[in-house]
């Protein structure tokens, strides 16, 4: 990949040189000069501090939702970042307007949504606000409803809203408790359920199919929170899906929906994505256009999103990206996540027969949490062990694993395992993302090197 990035490089500096030839060369202005040995101090001093990071690339890092962009997508970011459109407005963003339209009808098509508004946004939290906006919007007077496993910007967007929300229970899956959604819009007046496929702690998809149910009965609107977990649905429409194809077969029916490209899209930052199946919402962002304007050919991106100004640069690596690495089951981006998510199932089969590590729930994408296994079982020991081991993994001189840690409540962990002794409220354990398709590789080496170092740990508290 990295020759190829080299190569197109040069390609797309001389490509671009070549375009802005078309008009009279002039040099730059000398008050945009820079001193050389400046330049060559900073670029060393910026190298060295670029490499403080964690190595969010290699196979090793499975902490947290961080890889790397895909290489055709920096690619295409650079080569469009050269002419720095913004695709606030059409002539601001000739071209990456019409591709930010077209990769947005890609995502919209993988989710069954025929009539739609759509956009780019510059993130997950971003597209959420607008979603909780327009459910305002159209709901003054009601409640927004979430489980208390929703990402945390859902509450601090009601907030920025001036809308009540109402915080449902999370079940011993980590998902929306649905018995307990149901009892609460008998006493609240709920005007939008969010629901999360794929949340950001566990990577639990919530049983969308059973609150669509509850919908017929109390008519109250969806919006799916899919920033994480999106991408998933295409491996949901096969004769044996390897995810529970279920929650993710009634997208198409919900009312909006986000998702994160610049998560499982191969995208660098800067790339939400927010989807209203009623394009008529876009009333709300400009109020005096009618409903046609808004799936018009002519449609002017900057008024149908909160933001003013996007980078066109975005939407052209999207664009890109989907052209080579299309939004298929078998090959493309499917072929990419069925890697991530036979990684998840693989590992945790090699958990399940395991003497020195439990399995916190099933994974239902490709997120791994699990503890230590110790003879006494009290949550405050297993705390001290997932710690001790998260600093150990990451601290390997030979082969360094970076984990995350994750705080849950101990009741969770005693629906699957009554033995725990509950003598603290939560609960730490460890959390793997294996968002990369390179993790498949490597699962069953970490597998072991962890369970060695549980062994060591416990050797050396006398467990
Ligand atoms: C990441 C994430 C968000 C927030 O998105 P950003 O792009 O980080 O702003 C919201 N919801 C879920 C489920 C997420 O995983």
């Amino acid at each position: 990949m990295i020759p190829l990035l080299h190569d197109y490089l040069h390609r797309s500096i001389n490509e671009i040189r070549n375009w802005q030839n078309k008009w009279f060369t002039f040099s730059d202005d000398e008050s945009l000069n820079v001193d050389p040995e400046k330049l060559e101090s900073t670029f060393q001093e910026f190298i060295s501090r670029l490499q403080g990071s964690y190595p969010f690339f290699h196979p090793s890092y499975i902490g947290q939702m961080l890889k790397p962009p895909h290489p055709i997508a920096m690619l295409a970011y650079f080569t469009a970042m050269q002419t720095n459109p913004n695709n606030h407005a059409l002539d601001g963003g000739p071209s990456t307007s019409e591709m930010e339209k077209e990769a947005v009808a890609e995502i919209a098509r993988m989710f069954g949504y025929n009539e739609y508004l759509g956009h780019l946004t510059s993130s997950g939290t971003i597209a959420n606000l607008e979603a909780l906006w327009i459910a305002r919007e159209l709901h003054p007077e009601k409640s927004i409803a979430f489980s208390e496993q929703e990402h945390y910007t859902h509450r601090r967007m009601c907030d920025v809203i001036r809308t009540k929300h109402v915080e449902i229970p999370a079940d011993t899956s980590g998902v929306l408790d649905v018995g307990a959604l149901r009892e609460r819009l008998y006493s609240e007046d709920i005007g939008t359920v969010v629901v999360t496929l794929g949340t950001t702690a566990l990577g639990a998809v919530e049983p969308l199919h059973e609150i669509m149910k509850l919908r017929s009965e109390f008519n109250f609107r969806i919006h799916v929170d899919a920033a994480y977990g999106g991408f998933f649905n295409l491996l949901a429409h096969e004769e044996n899906p390897i995810i529970d194809a279920l929650p993710f077969s009634c997208l198409s029916q919900c009312d909006s929906i986000v998702i994160d490209p610049h998560k499982h899209g191969l995208q660098p930052y800067g790339c939400g994505c927010i989807l209203f199946r009623d394009p008529s919402v876009g009333r709300f962002y400009k109020h005096d256009s009618p409903y046609t304007y808004f799936t018009s050919k002519e449609l002017h991106l900057g008024e149908i999103s909160l933001e003013c100004s996007r980078a066109g640069a975005s939407a052209a690596a999207l664009w890109f990206t989907l052209k080579c690495i299309p939004l298929k089951a078998d090959e493309g981006l499917g072929a990419i996540l069925r890697q991530c998510r036979l990684a998840a199932l693989e590992w945790c089969d090699l958990i399940r027969t395991s003497s020195e590590m439990y399995l916190v729930v099933e994974p239902m994408v490709d997120i791994v949490a699990f503890f230590p296994r110790a003879s006494e079982m009290r949550a405050s020991t297993i705390s001290h062990l997932s710690e001790k081991l998260f600093d150990r993994a990451m601290n390997d001189p030979l082969s360094p694993k970076y984990l995350s840690t994750l705080r849950l409540k101990t009741s969770i962990l005693r629906a699957r395992y009554p033995e725990i002794v509950e003598d603290s409220e939560t609960t730490t354990v460890l959390r793997c993302v294996l968002m990369k398709p390179e993790h498949r590789r490597y699962i069953k080496k970490f597998h072991h090197e962890l369970e060695e170092m549980i062994q060591e740990l416990k050797k050396n508290v006398n467990l």
